[in-house]
């Protein structure tokens, strides 16, 4: 990072925002859940309950669809509203995000864990420049005219698809939130969002500011609740027009499904991954052990696109390990509102329990445990940062998805054999390499069957700069004007033309 100084939040000032955050959004209206359910919203550093959270189900579900659907009626304000004026709204909700960017991140650390620091610096300058690129699209995704045989004007225009049910996961609750709305918005759609039962806190402060910004009542609508319930309303129901998901591939299949066995709503999926990272011999030491100690831990090492296989070549394996150990050890675990805090808790105690499961599978299944392995913390879920040797590519920790702060480091010979192991995956969000030699970056970043392919480093996000996954890390992309499809039909308008004035 570079020096910073940030703004610290006095405790009262995060209890006067939680007034705000209790109950459903429907309608730029506060509402109870139909059932008078709450649940609890828990402080991951201690394990403590924060406050209780209006607990979304189907009824609301089916209100917020119904209050979708009329602001999406023909002629109603926000279908009338200039292109230019929705990109002024999304502009004005980026305003009101950086003018209470230290009260937002210290939701997301308050409800998340991630440490204050990187909420405050990374987080949410993430989001702010995600709703303005998006804001800068809302007039300019044209349309085609199209030299169609015979005497005719045809030409095609960019429409919104309509209802778009959104569910998002709790590991960046705020720019998932962002990377959905933005586009979402800009094209004239109106959104059902659910938010994670872990993580509710931030992007229903959020929806308050999207009142406040001036967007009409019904065209973002945010229900917080459980996925099995509220997620499954919204990817089964028979008038909601499209469904973007944010999560675990296992829930990616159960809403594909819901959406083929109800209306066939269009389905965007952003799901899991097991990233590779490949270390040639040649790359420089210093900056590839930081790299791939970045790829994996950042976020508590909980990321989609998270650099979860190293491969490393065989000549400067025992100097990688041993200085990625020693990086490892170094990390700084604790209170994530300190702002030396590097690691803050895991989001949950499911999580928690899930990451020392694998740690446990992978001493079990001979891998060579190097440090870590433990509980940081005697409360909160903190996990010591951990790293596994000499892993075998059949190994359940170099196959599956870990969601934690634990780092596989495995060995290999040649180029071609690399491309091929870092291949063979049920995924292909994401992948990098990091070498010297422009061949090798070009040989590999071709041959890697990913989404995105980062070299010389990781990690590396912008708005600009499309998604998503190749085979089960889903499909569609977000971000970039290829980010704009998934919210858009295609329509195509012939017109027959006169061919004499009479
Ligand atoms: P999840 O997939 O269950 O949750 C993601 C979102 O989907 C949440 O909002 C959840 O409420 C909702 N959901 C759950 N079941 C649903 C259903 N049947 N229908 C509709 N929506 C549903 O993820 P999780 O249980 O929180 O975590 C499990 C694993 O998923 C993690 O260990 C990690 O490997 C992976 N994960 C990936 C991402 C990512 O960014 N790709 C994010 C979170 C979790
Ligand atoms: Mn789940």
């Amino acid at each position: 990072f570079m020096p910073f100084s940030l703004p610290s939040i006095p405790a009262s000032l995060l209890n006067a925002a939680l007034l705000f955050v209790l109950q459903i959004f429907i309608n730029n209206e506060w509402h109870d859940a139909v059932s008078k359910k709450t649940f609890p919203s828990v402080n991951p550093a201690t394990g403590e309950v924060i406050c209780q959270v209006a607990e979304g189900d189907k009824a609301d579900v089916d209100k917020a669809v119904k209050a979708a659907k009329a602001a999406f009626q023909l002629g109603s304000p926000w279908r009338r509203m200039d292109a230019s004026h929705r990109g002024k709204l999304l502009n004005r909700l980026a305003d009101l995000i950086e003018r209470d960017r230290a009260y937002l991140a210290a939701l997301e650390t308050l409800d998340n864990g991630k440490p204050y620091s990187v909420a405050y610096l990374v987080d949410l300058d993430m989001v702010v420049k995600c709703l303005r690129y998006f804001a800068g699209w809302s007039d300019k995704f044209h349309g085609k005219t199209i030299p169609l045989d015979g005497d005719f004007f045809c030409y095609t225009r960019h429409e919104p698809v309509g209802v778009c049910g959104q569910i998002i996961p709790w590991n960046f609750p705020l720019l998932m939130q962002a990377w959905k709305l933005g586009p979402a918005l800009a094209t004239g759609n109106v959104v059902v969002m659910k938010v994670a039962e872990q993580t509710p806190l931030s992007a229903l402060y959020v929806a308050s500011l999207v009142k406040e910004a001036g967007f009409p009542p019904g065209v973002v609508n945010i229900i917080p609740g459980y996925g099995p319930t509220a997620g499954a309303a919204i990817s089964s129901h028979m008038e909601v027009d499209k469904v973007a998901f944010t999560g675990s591939t296992e829930v990616g299949h159960l809403i594909q499904k819901a959406a083929a066995e109800s209306n066939l709503k269009r389905v965007t999926l952003e799901l899991g991954g097991k990233s590779p990272n490949i270390i040639m011999s040649d790359a420089d030491m210093d900056w590839a052990v930081e790299q791939a100690h970045f790829a994996l831990f950042f976020n508590q090492g909980q990321c989609c696109c998270a650099g979860s296989r190293t491969y490393v070549q065989e000549d400067i394996y025992h100097e990688f390990v041993e200085r990625s150990v020693e990086r490892a050890k170094s990390r700084v675990v604790g209170n994530p509102f300190d702002f030396k805090t590097e690691q803050g808790p895991q989001v949950d105690e499911e999580q928690f329990k899930k990451i020392l499961g694998y740690i446990s599978t992978g001493k079990r299944e001979g891998a060579k445990l190097l440090c870590g392995g433990n509980p940081a913390a005697d409360k909160g879920y903190f996990i010591q940062p951990t790293v596994f040797g000499d892993v075998q590519d059949n190994m359940t920790i170099a196959r599956e998805e870990i969601f934690g702060p634990v780092m596989q480091i495995l060995k290999f010979r040649t180029i071609e054999e690399v491309v091929e192991r870092a291949n063979d995956s049920k995924y292909g969000l994401a992948a990098a390499v990091f070498t010297k030699d422009l061949d090798k970056a070009n040989y590999v970043s071709q041959a890697l069957r990913a989404g995105t392919v980062w070299v010389n480093c990781y990690d590396v996000f912008g708005a600009q700069a499309p998604f998503g996954g190749y085979k089960a890390s889903g499909n569609g992309r977000e971000l970039g004007e290829y980010g704009l499809d998934a919210y858009l039909e295609v329509k195509n308008v012939t017109i027959k033309i006169p061919q004499k004035n009479s």
